[in-house]
């Protein structure tokens, strides 16, 4: 089974207009609104939105989930053997080989001030208020520390960073991992100018591609606010006979992330989320991700981590809430996210307004003209 094989769409769910997914203009931009994208695209009494919770906190960058994507999908090797040389990288970003896309994000920060928690060894220098001395952990051994004299035996020790004099020149290093893919857009601009219905809204409220229906215009290419889709470079099949080079799969064709849509069909779990070691790719129903989520970025804020926060959850967002969203621990554009993405077809309605009355206004202008010249 493949997700582009047309025969595969409805999974038993039914299409109200009979249609393609594909929607028209009247119907393209404006809100899915609370009956959810899929009921919004004509499906009748769909199963629940499906969709991920991506909580970068805990990716540790293993890459399993990009691994399991490629195995399953058939996708094509995208740098396998190449460091990037700016991060241990080696795919770089989302593109049509590249569904699913893990980031390492570098980062340093000042130390000045900031007391790791940790020590190795009993440092004389550390026996001091601002050491972590636990009776649980330590027990006999920590009080026989505050009661006697140190003995030197030539081990070494190490002051806590904080407590350097140099402290305030060097810095914290700190990885940020996080798994990125399509964000199954509540309102997606690939679809809406797509022309021909290759991209369709499935009944579980994903946006896929039908391979077979793509004539590889790129027009979703720029569609997406999030620079997700892209055509696969490489040689096409021939219409007639054989071609000599390799053929690529797919090659001139718009490829993403299809939310698994024919594991989907088959009730299992995307296969990104079932590879994933830690959870940190959450599977499930949207409204229930979303409430863990909340949940999650509200434990995370009480325990300290200040930068944690979701992005493109809010129903209220420029692309009317994603599918796909993220829990972050810092802001997005750290991560290479637009921080304020808005569907890009927002403005058409009105345009085509004004391009209807502009045309309008020729139309009446030319026959003015015609019957003046008449009389
Ligand atoms: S993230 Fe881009 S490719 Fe994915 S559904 Fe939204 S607009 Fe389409
Ligand atoms: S849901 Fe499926 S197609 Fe999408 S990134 Fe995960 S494995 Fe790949
Ligand atoms: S499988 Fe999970 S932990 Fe590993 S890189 Fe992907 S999201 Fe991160």
């Amino acid at each position: 089974m493949t997700h582009g094989d047309p025969a595969h769409q409805g999974g038993g769910h039914a299409r109200v207009d009979a249609g393609d997914g594909h929607l028209g203009l009247d119907q393209a931009f404006t809100s899915a609104g609370p009956a959810g994208p899929a009921a919004h695209a004509g499906w009748e009494a769909p199963p629940s939105r499906k969709g991920f919770f991506t909580d970068t906190s805990i990716c540790i960058g293993c890459k399993a989930c990009e691994v399991a994507c490629k195995e399953w999908n058939g996708v094509p090797q995208d740098g396998i053997y190449e460091l990037l040389g700016s991060s241990y990288d080696n795919t770089g970003a989302l593109g049509a080989n590249t569904w699913r896309h893990v980031e390492f994000i570098e980062q340093r920060t000042p130390m000045a001030g900031l007391d790791t928690g940790i020590t190795i060894g009993v440092p004389e220098t550390a026996v001091g208020p601002d050491v972590l001395v636990s009776e649980d952990i330590l027990g006999s051994m920590a009080r026989s520390v505050h009661d006697k004299p140190l003995v030197d035996l030539g081990m070494p020790a190490f002051d806590l960073p904080s407590a350097s004099p140099d402290a305030g020149e060097r810095t914290e290093f700190r990885w940020l991992m996080a798994s990125n893919v399509c964000k199954h857009c509540t309102n997606a601009g690939c679809l809406d100018v797509c022309p021909t219905g290759a991209l369709f809204r499935t009944e579980f409220g994903t946006v896929v591609v039908q391979d077979d229906i793509c004539n590889g215009c790129g027009y979703c290419v720029a569609g997406c606010p999030f620079g997700v889709i892209d055509r696969r470079i490489g040689q096409k099949a021939p219409l007639v006979g054989h071609s000599d080079k390799p053929v690529t799969k797919n090659a001139g064709v718009a490829q993403k992330c299809t939310l698994c849509y024919d594991r989907l069909l088959d009730d299992l779990t995307p296969a990104c989320a079932k590879a994933c070691p830690t959870q940190s790719i959450q599977f499930g129903d949207v409204d229930e991700l979303r409430e863990r989520a909340e949940k999650r970025v509200a434990d995370l804020q009480a325990a300290g981590v200040m930068g944690a926060q979701l992005y493109a959850e809010d129903p209220e967002g420029g692309v009317g809430g994603a599918g796909a969203f993220f829990l972050l621990l810092d802001e997005p554009e750290v991560y290479g996210f637009p921080p304020d993405p808005i569907v890009t077809t927002a403005d058409l309605p009105r345009m085509w307004k004004h391009a209807g009355l502009a045309a309008a206004g020729l139309l009446a202008a030319a026959a003015a003209a015609f019957l003046g010249g008449r009389r």
